[in-house]
């Protein structure tokens, strides 16, 4: 995927200023910032939903995981994924999605009889069938004890493993960022700051420190 000439302003606001920028495919990137910083407004040019100068290309198809799982109340766990498949879509793909992401036995409940872990894995196996080229998550783990975070993480790393989606992953957590990504952008005022690899293999230790994490506090608080 590759973003030329982006610019996006509001008033005199510059939200998001770059020259260029390339994501390789395949790969997680995580996109870092304070509030205000642009990261939205970076997600948005990305998907088309916010209309930015410049062009964008080989985004392909997105698919979305939020803060919120945002989860359709009136539906099951079972038709919430449904929905994302053509319709008359056999169930079987949605099944075992739902027991990878361990939900099996839980396909015919309502969001509101789930605990938030659980609906964020149902958000997790939803964005991960819906078939899509390019994965844009915004700080699906914030609202996440650190507990449940580790799963969730060891959950999207692996599944991202199967599908070897291009990721962009928004968080203003340099741990999320330490663990699953491969490389770290941080923007300040709409700008890249700094443009960093993020070193080894993917699953990474959850109770390690990476070194890179001081450099992007370092970054952060500039
Ligand atoms: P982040 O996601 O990093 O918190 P945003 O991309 O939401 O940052 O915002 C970047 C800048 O653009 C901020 O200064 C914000 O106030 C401004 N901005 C974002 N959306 C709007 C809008 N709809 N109208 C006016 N200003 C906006």
């Amino acid at each position: 995927m590759k973003l030329t000439a982006i610019k996006k302003q509001y008033g005199d606001t510059v939200a998001l200023e770059i020259p260029e920028i390339e994501f390789a495919n395949g790969e997680i990137t995580a996109v870092l910032g304070e509030s205000g910083a642009g990261k939205s407004t970076l997600l948005g040019a990305i998907s088309g939903m916010i209309s930015a100068e410049g062009t964008v290309e080989g985004v392909g198809r997105v698919s979305y995981l939020f803060q919120s799982a945002k989860l359709l109340p009136n539906l099951t766990v079972l038709q919430n994924l449904m929905f994302v498949l053509p319709k008359g879509s056999d169930t079987a793909a949605a099944m075992e999605m739902l027991a990878r992401v361990g939900l099996q036995g839980k396909e015919g409940r309502y969001p509101r009889e789930l605990s938030g872990g659980e609906k964020q894995r149902v958000a997790i196996a939803r964005a991960f069938l819906f078939p899509h080229d390019t994965l844009l998550m915004d700080e699906p783990f914030s609202a996440i004890d650190l507990s449940l975070k580790k799963s969730l993480v060891e959950l999207v790393v692996s599944l991202w493993q199967e599908k070897r989606s291009t990721v962009i992953f928004v968080t203003h957590d340099v741990h999320e960022a330490a663990i699953l990504s491969q490389r770290a952008v941080v923007i300040k005022k709409g700008r890249v700051l700094l443009d960093i690899p993020v070193t080894g293999e993917l699953p990474r230790d959850f109770f390690n420190r990476h070194p890179v994490e001081s450099e992007l506090v370092r970054a952060l608080v500039q």
